[in-house]
This record gives structure tokens, sequence and C-alpha cells, in this order.
């Protein structure tokens, strides 16, 4: 049956019950009787009615809080309408709500930075990256210009210009960000901000160590290519003259080679499809080695001490014995002939510790915290004069990274150097 008819019908129905309710009056007492009776009859109905709208009325002003009236006749289908409406109201609040709460919790993870503003750029909301980005506050700068918050120049340009198919850079405090605008819905526009400092910083360390690489390289090579030249003009130069050029010659493809071993270990200790293999280390074997290659080296000029007297560890032997190796030889390349370099191994509160002692030139204090960078040297000569390629101690700081092991350095200029790599227990073997 069609909502009408079931509208209809009753309201008929109660109708003709009261019209014959009149006409049994009428019949009994008379005819004013009976139309008196009719129009008190027809009066109960309409007051029935008017109570419902009161009721209806009382409940629209507060639908949350109070509950629909049962109701009589047509009103008991118009109460269980207006009720399912509401249950479904409420439904969509609440999905509505939940999916609110889920958009804002996912764009709060976000790395980059969401900012939403009306059409004529006051803030509407925005993400906890856009407040770490740009300043901004998403409570106390809602509905503020966003154009009055960021004052940066670069950025109102922008704006008045309104080029937004293009991304914009800004340099903000000490950060560098990439920011757009991009308009959505007819009046809303997005302003997203995305952070590229530390990109940058790595290009730039790239770029930095491809130009330091060539520059390390070219330096030899133009050695070599000079006394190509000289060779290819002069044939009959002397025969000790070119023993001599041949000696500086080697000398320096020596260099070369050096230079990129060490450029080809770091990058292979810097990459992570290259984890670290662990074994036992048996680190009397390691530091006897050591000990005799340093004594090589030194060809007697030194005195050089071994002291073991700590536990054996977990780690890779072949990286231990590069970045210790690496710190032993510094140590005789920068301690004058007679020098004392004692080398030890020892159990500490700390944990496992592996010392090179030397009373070489020592390190001005400035000059300490730099010297793992690549290619830092203090004196760029005196490293060269000694074979350095200014990469063994970056060597040496991925190395002990890689066994979770970190590098202290203490020195004092003229008075000798102590370079110390401290494990933690955990590299103890169990
Ligand atoms: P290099 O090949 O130039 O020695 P490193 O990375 O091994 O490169 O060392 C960086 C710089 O640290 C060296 O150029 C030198 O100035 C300084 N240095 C390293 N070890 C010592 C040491 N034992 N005594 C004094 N200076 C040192």
């Amino acid at each position: 049956m069609s909502p009408q008819l079931l509208f209809w019908i009753p309201a008929a129905l109660r109708l003709v019950i009261v019209l014959a309710a009149a006409a049994v009056v009428g019949y009994f007492l008379g005819l004013t009787a009976g139309l008196a009776a009719g129009l008190l009859f027809l009066l109960a109905l309409v007051l029935v009615q008017l109570n419902y709208l009161y009721l209806l009325s009382g409940w629209l002003d507060h639908p949350e809080s109070e509950k629909l009236p049962d109701g009589w006749g047509a009103w008991t289908d118009v109460f269980s309408r207006l009720y399912r409406l509401r249950r479904d109201d409420e439904r969509n609040r609440k999905e509505l709500s939940e999916w609110l709460t889920r958009f804002r919790q996912a764009m709060s993870l976000l790395p980059d930075g969401v900012a939403i503003m009306d059409d004529v750029l006051f803030l509407e909301w925005c993400n906890p990256a856009a407040e770490k980005h740009l300043g901004l506050s998403n409570t106390r700068d809602k509905g503020m210009r966003v154009t009055n918050l960021i004052r940066d120049p670069a950025f109102i340009d922008y704006i008045i210009l309104g080029h937004y198919e293009q991304p914009l850079t800004l340099n903000v405090k000490d950060r560098k960000l990439i920011v757009q605008i991009i308009p959505f819905e007819n009046r809303r526009q997005i302003l997203v901000t995305h952070d590229v400092t530390e990109t940058e910083r790595i290009d730039m360390m790239r770029r930095d160590f491809i130009a330091n690489a060539s520059h390390e390289l070219r330096t030899p090579l133009t050695v070599i290519n000079g006394f190509l030249e000289i060779a290819q003009a002069q044939p009959d130069l002397e025969q000790s003259v070119r023993m001599g050029h041949l000696k500086l010659m080697i000398e320096q493809g020596q260099r070369m080679q050096n230079l990129i071993e060490d450029m080809l270990t770091l990058t292979r200790l810097e990459s992570i499809d290259y984890p670290l293999r662990t074994e036992q280390v048996n680190i009397r074997n390691l530091l006897g080695q050591l000990l005799q290659e340093a004594n090589a080296l030194s060809g007697g000029r030194h005195k050089i001490s071994l002291d073991i007297d700590g536990p054996d560890i977990d780690g890779n032997t072949d990286e231990l014995r590069s970045a210790f190796g690496n710190l032993v030889t510094n140590a005789i390349r920068y301690t004058p002939d007679g020098g004392h370099i004692h080398i030890q191994w020892q159990q500490t509160a700390k944990g496992p510790q592996f010392s090179v002692k030397d009373s070489g030139i020592g390190i001005r204090a400035e000059h300490i915290a730099r010297l793992t960078e690549r290619f830092y040297r203090v004196d760029k000569s005196r490293s060269r004069e000694t074979q350095g390629t200014g990469l063994g101690l970056a060597i040496v700081k991925h190395v002990l990274l890689r066994h979770g092991a970190v590098l202290e350095i203490e020195s004092e200029e003229g008075k000798g150097s102590t370079f110390l790599a401290i494990f933690n227990s955990t590299h103890l073997l169990r």
C-alpha cells in the first residue's frame, strides 16, 4: 500500500467514527445534542493532534537528548520515520567523525607539510609538519591570512604572480623547503611543503667528494704526465736522472692506487647491500700482525709497544684490521723519529677498547671534530709526503660505526695523540 493511503485511510476512519458517534447521539438525544457531540468529538480529535504537534516541536528543540513519544494513528508512522532519520544521521556523523580523525592522524604522520586555506588564503587547518616547516600554529593562526604568517618576500611574490604550477624554493631558518600551492574544490587551496635540507646536504657532500677526489687524482697524474713529457722531449736523459723520474712516477702511481682503493673501501662500507659479517675476532693474532707491520713501516725509527689485556670480540676481522691498521699507520706517520707508540687492547668499564697512543706532532683542538671528514687534513703537504689519502679516519669511523663502536680522539699539539676505539659490551663473545 502506498504511504499516502496508509496516511489517509486511518484519518478518514477516525473521522467516520466521530461522525457515526455524533449521529448515534443525535438519533437518541435530538439534532442539537448530536451536533454538539459531533463538535466535541472533533475538538477532542484536534486537541490530540495539537498535543502531538507540541511533543514534536519539543523534540525538535533537543532531538539528541529527548526520546520521541509513541505516536497514535498517522503520528506513529511520522515518529518512527523521524526516529530512523535521526539514527541514520547519527551513524553518518559518527562515520564522518571517525573518518576525519583517521584523516588527521594520517596527515599528522606525513613528513610533508599540508595547510588548507580558503580562496583568499585564510588558514583553515594545517598538519604538524606544516607547523614545523613554516612556524604556523593550527590553533593560534586559524583564520589568519597566510601571507601575514609567512612573510618571506619570495613567498609573497609567489602569491602575487600566482604561477602555482611551479614549486617555490624557500629558505626558512636553517631549512630548505620546496613549497607549492595547489587549488582544489572551487574555493580552497592546499599549501604543500617538502623539506629537502637533508637531500641537499647529501647532494652537496657527493659533489664535494667528487670534486675532492678528482683534485686528489689530478695532482699525481699531473706529476706523471710531466715526467712522461720530459722523457719524450729528452730521450737522451742521463740514466740516473731517468731512474729518479721513474721512482717519482711509481710513487705517484702508488698514491693514485691507494686513493682508489680507499674510495672503493669507503663506498663498500657505506653500502646497505654490504651488511657486516661477523665472526670471532682473535685479537691477539690480529694485533700481533699489526705490530709486525708497524715495525716494518717504522723501520726502527720508533719505539713501538703492544699490551693486550682484554677479551676477544664478535666482529669482522678484515674490517677491524683495516681500521686499527689505519690508526697505527697514522701514529707512525705523524710521529717524528725516536718517538713512542703504544698500542693497547683492554677491557674498560665502557666495554672493550683499542687505543693507539703516540708521542707525535699532536693536533690542535679546532681540527679534532673534523678529522673523520673525507679528505680533511691538518697539514696537506705532510699528509701527501707520507702517502696519506685523507680517507683513513673516514674509513675508521665507518668500520667502528658498523661495529656499534665509537672513535674518541685526545690530542695536544706538540705532545702527541691518543685514538680510542670503544666497543660496547654486546660485542663480547659469550
Ligand atoms: P691522511 O691520509 O691524511 O693521514 P687520515 O684520515 O688518516 O688521512 O687523517 C686525517 C688527518 O688527521 C691527517 O691528515 C692528519 O692531519 C691528522 N692525523 C691523523 N692521525 C694523526 C696522528 N696520530 N697524529 C697527528 N695527526 C693525525
